[in-house]
């Protein structure tokens, strides 16, 4: 079994149009909370972002925020979080978040979700890393994502099997099942590889 000891979270800023997607970050940040696994997010109190923290503070889970300084109005920085790292860029945050966990979760969001996963999907790649990415897919959210991955590999324009890179789950339950069956070379965090 897999020794997940932290998760970073990327989600959306905003809660979407179904109530699903707010339930599955509720569901998310309880079970973290729960299992005693930290949160590392991007420090909002906003939209999924503030959802997933605030249930896994209330159920006694740590959570920890990377936000530049430029975002600290915009996306409310979260004043109760167990630790706050506030950071000079984007990139830092990115790297910072990365850094902090064992695995990746990607709950439904918009651009800025989209592209903190294509990085770490990336970097994957380029074997910079091994740490497990798991999307859920609440209500088939990421169904177009899976298609256009698909349609990339199909087309000759990256290597191998996808499966590789990422799952797809369809709830935060299933996220936990599937990383426990994860062998434990999956889960070392080893920010030395970068
Ligand atoms: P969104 O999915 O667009 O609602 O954005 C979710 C989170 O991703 C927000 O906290 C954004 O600030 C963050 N974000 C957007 N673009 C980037 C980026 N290039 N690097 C790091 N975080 C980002």
């Amino acid at each position: 079994m897999t020794d997940i000891k932290s998760l970073c979270v990327f989600c959306g800023a905003a809660v979407g149009d179904n109530p699903a997607y707010a339930e599955a970050a509720r569901a998310l940040g309880h079970m973290m909370g729960q299992r005693g696994i930290k949160l590392v997010f991007g420090a909002g109190h906003v939209g999924m972002m503030g959802i997933v923290a605030d249930a896994a503070l209330a159920a006694g889970g740590d959570a920890i925020g990377v936000i530049p300084q430029h975002l600290m109005d915009r996306e409310l920085a979260h004043d109760g979080l167990t630790e706050l790292h506030v950071v000079e860029s984007m990139h830092v945050r990115k790297q910072k978040m990365f850094d902090l966990a064992d695995a990746i979760a990607v709950l439904p969001g918009g651009f800025g979700t989209l592209d903190e996963t294509f990085e770490v999907i990336t970097w994957k790649q380029l074997g910079l890393h091994d740490k497990p990415i798991l999307l859920i897919d609440t209500e088939d959210y990421w169904q177009p994502f899976a298609e256009l991955i698909g349609n990339i590999t199909r087309s000759g324009f990256a290597r191998g099997n996808h499966a590789d890179l990422f799952a797809l789950v369809k709830t935060p339950e299933e996220l936990f099942d599937l990383l426990e069956t994860l062998p434990e070379s999956h889960a070392s965090a080893d920010p030395d590889k970068f």
